[in-house]
């Protein structure tokens, strides 16, 4: 049996209001403040139409909201102490009579500090992670019943919107927060994705990210991550998926990627540790030399492709010996790209509990050497691109200085100077490259 949730409750998109009946937010302002991972910035697009709906007005500064949603995540060190200092910030306003209310969403909403912030702050409206669409009820809209995964299109009309396929997370890493305040996998069914896709490229979504904590994992019914992958890749100009696990990541997967024109040659695939020890202490489930593997075959299948993945070093237990073998697969795979944190223990977790930390200065020197090896390789992998010309889409449209970034089809970041839009596309001359992206310009219609 795949783990499905039961029949989606559909939401109407738009809930009907007589005419003659004001919508019930009409006149005020919300502000929605988002911390944390992609899942959370979805989750503020889908709270971001629920106040919208309600005739809510968005304002970026807390004090000119009548209402404030701290959409939190409890993943980094520090999360609930940074939060802490917004709600203080938030009660100062509201005594000033500058805001009215406030609400607590995202992955704090969902964890055991939320009753001890709730009444030490007076907040209005505590959410987890698995009952957002309760804000509807609270600004006024017809109350909205939700299966885990939203019918409430996020980011409809925009150039780029993710979708989220599935939820939750059903391995037990020592580190990780996720499983508690997330709750096990459920994945939506393929229906229901594909109405979403089908309906966010009618309205103009020229790139869909598919999203999930193990977005891999998704199943239903005897069909895989791949199956759907491919079916949204045929409806989608552009695609592509994030966060993998190295366990689920199937070869097709992988083959899929370069053989399909529409899916970004782009994989972010965490590692954490190069050394089988470390990779069992974690709970990873794999060894490094499956991880080698996957890699070769995605290598293969996308040789310009970006590769990116996830770190962590001083996980108590890390010796001299792990750390080195991490180097090691730093230089086998070659990465584009590496997301490195040093450890931080998370109460609720394993490794909060696993003894002594590595001390902070060899976790320190451990950090920098692993970023080092990490931009040393995509220093000289970003090189390759130099001079060669590229089409660009155009992701964020240019700052103040006039630049924008784009992303090539393999997955760089590229800056450049173009006034197009986001969502459009342009061709580039790759000039130079850094560590971290391409610098590139724009070159006349149809040359190159
Ligand atoms: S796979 Fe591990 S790190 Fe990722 S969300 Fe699940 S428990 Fe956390």
């Amino acid at each position: 049996m795949s783990e499905t949730a039961s029949t989606p409750v559909q939401l109407t998109r738009k809930p009907h209001k007589p005419k003659s009946v004001p919508a019930p937010g009409a006149g005020k302002t919300a502000c929605i403040r988002t911390f944390g991972c992609q899942m959370n910035v979805h989750d503020s697009d889908r709270m971001r139409r629920m106040i919208l709906d309600a005739g809510y007005a968005e304002v970026p500064r807390y004090e000119d909201a009548d209402l404030v949603i701290l959409n939190t995540c409890y993943v980094r060190e520090n999360a609930v102490d940074r939060v802490r200092g917004h709600l203080g910030e938030l009660t100062r306003l509201r005594r000033e009579g500058r805001l009215k209310k406030v609400a607590l969403a995202g992955c704090i909403g969902a964890a055991e500090e939320s009753e001890t912030l709730r009444r030490q702050f007076g907040i209005d409206l505590v959410l987890g992670t698995h009952n957002t669409y309760e804000l509807a009820e609270f600004v006024g809209l017809p109350t909205m019943e939700e299966t885990y995964t939203p019918e409430l299109p996020g980011t409809e009309g925009d150039h780029s919107s993710f979708v989220t396929i599935m939820t939750g997370c059903n391995y037990q890493c020592s580190y990780c927060i996720v499983p508690t305040v997330r709750g096990r996998m459920v994945c939506r069914s393929k229906e229901s994705i594909l109405g979403e896709v089908d309906r966010l490229v009618a309205g103009g979504t020229g790139y869909v990210t598919l999203l999930g904590q193990t977005v891999d994992a998704w199943r239903q019914d005897g069909e895989r991550f791949c199956d759907l992958l491919e079916a949204v890749s045929e409806r989608a100009p552009r695609v592509w998926f994030t966060t993998s696990h190295p366990s689920n990541m199937e070869d097709r997967t992988l083959r899929a990627i370069g053989e399909r024109d529409t899916i970004v040659e782009r994989l972010h695939l965490p590692v954490q540790s190069g050394s089988d020890r470390m990779l069992k202490v974690m709970h990873r489930g794999y060894k490094a030399e499956r991880y080698r593997r996957k890699i070769e075959i995605f290598r293969e299948s996308a040789p310009e492709g970006t590769l990116s993945t996830d770190i962590i070093v001083g996980h108590p237990g890390e010796t001299e010996g792990d750390h080195e073998e991490t180097l090691r697969l730093v230089e086998d795979c070659a990465f584009d790209s590496a997301y490195v944190f040093k450890f931080s223990p998370r109460d609720g977790t394993e490794a909060a509990t696993l003894g002594e930390p590595v001390a902070p200065e060899v976790a320190q020197r451990r950090f920098v050497e692993v970023l080092r090896a990490v931009e040393g390789n995509a220093l000289s992998r970003n090189r390759r691109k130099v001079g060669g010309v590229e089409e660009v889409y155009v992701r964020h449209g240019a700052n103040e200085d006039g630049r924008a970034v784009g992303e090539t089809w393999t997955g760089h970041a590229v800056h450049l100077r173009t006034d197009a839009s986001p969502g459009e596309y342009v061709r580039a001359r790759i000039d130079s490259a850094g560590p971290h992206a391409l610098y590139g310009s724009v070159l006349p219609d149809g040359t190159g």
